[in-house]
């Protein structure tokens, strides 16, 4: 998906950088700070993605600007649930979706 993620990238620490940002360090020593309204709108669910299609239903006027995490849970090695508070909670974001959103939307910090 890119280059500077490989199977073995990990997220090490995910938490609040500010009011509207996450803060996302990865075991590749990169960090970013990524706003949560562009990590809840890419979120992978059937319910914001047409499963058949691929296509993304969930439209960005739909979404409340100040939308943000209530939780992160890790699901295994690969993905992490992220819980929003629209009290939307089926979205699993696997890691290399992660880094892609870091790398399209978020600012590099390290
Ligand atoms: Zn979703």
């Amino acid at each position: 998906m890119n280059a500077e993620f490989e199977k073995t990238t990990i997220p090490n620490r995910v938490e609040p950088h500010s009011t509207t940002e996450m803060r996302m360090d990865w075991s590749n020593g990169a960090s970013f700070a990524v706003p949560y309204f562009e990590l809840r709108f890419y979120c992978p669910c059937a319910n914001c993605v047409d499963e058949h299609t691929g296509k993304r239903t969930l439209k960005r006027e739909d979404l409340m600007g100040d939308v943000r995490p209530t939780g992160v849970n890790a699901i295994g090695r690969y993905a992490l649930q992220l819980l929003w508070s629209d009290k939307h909670t089926t979205g699993m974001y696997p890691f290399n979706l992660l880094y892609s959103i870091c790398l399209e939307k978020g600012l590099r910090l390290a």
